[in-house]
């Protein structure tokens, strides 16, 4: 981190963080003695740690740049993802991947995108319908997300729905009052938004909270351009 960085981060926790929020934790990994992602995830697809693993067709470790600048984080796999070991595959997936071209005119490949769990969790692990981890899974999962961010060290953090949220500032609080600010993950901002499923759920392609996520997006776009990040072109690695 440069001067200039180190300067700007410190004015910026001063001025934006919530002073409702509780202090977030700062969780240290189990797993520091891992030196690379890919190393990180041949462990992450052994992984029998909760419940989840019984009915997973594959572990989704996550994708992306390992130095990536921004990195999105969803609650876990659905449908899609389990089945085809990828993170945000399907129409959230789309979503999120216009978010990220259209809206922050960065390629989805220099972005990173994780979840907190790696596992798909389902209504009575049945299976059929998605429903966000339990806290037991959230905690036996978190140590991948947690060297996963120290690993990739990226500048802006952008959480997707609740769980994700919820875990990184240790807060109680939920999206709706979380989104529309910046708060901080040890030096690292982080801008809440709601995740791409809820959107869909709610409205469609012609979802309301489009409006919300956009808003959300300048503050990130903002944070982009007061972190000298670079605003990638389609394909322009
Ligand atoms: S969800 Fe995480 S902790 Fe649970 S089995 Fe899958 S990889 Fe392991």
């Amino acid at each position: 981190m440069d001067l200039f960085e180190y300067a700007y981060k410190n004015q910026k926790k001063e001025e934006s963080i919530n002073p409702n929020i509780e202090k977030p934790l700062w969780k240290n990994s189990q797993y520091d003695f891992v030196s690379t992602l890919e190393e990180l995830k041949q462990i992450a697809l052994e992984c029998r740690k909760c419940k989840l693993c019984l009915t997973r067709k594959n572990v989704v470790f996550g994708e992306g740049n390992p130095n990536a600048d921004l990195m999105f984080i969803g609650e876990g796999p659905g449908k899609t993802e389990d089945e085809t070991g990828r993170p945000f595959v399907g129409l959230a997936g789309q979503l999120l991947t216009r978010i990220i071209e259209n809206g922050l005119k960065i390629s989805r490949e220099n972005v990173y995108i994780a979840n907190v769990v790696k596992c798909r969790p389902t209504v009575e692990m049945k299976g059929e319908k998605d429903r966000p981890p339990d806290e037991e899974e959230v905690n036996a999962c978190s140590p991948y997300l947690i060297r996963q961010i120290e690993l990739i060290k990226p500048k802006i953090i952008i959480t997707l729905g609740n769980p994700s949220t919820r875990f990184l500032l240790n807060t109680k609080l939920g999206i709706t009052k979380l989104r529309g600010n910046v708060y901080y993950y040890k030096d690292i901002a982080v801008v809440p938004t709601y995740h791409p499923s809820f959107v869909l759920r709610n409205g469609g392609e012609n979802s309301p909270l489009k409006k919300d996520v956009w808003e959300d997006m300048k503050i990130v776009l903002k944070l982009m351009q007061d972190l000298r990040i670079k605003s990638y072109k389609i394909n322009d690695k």
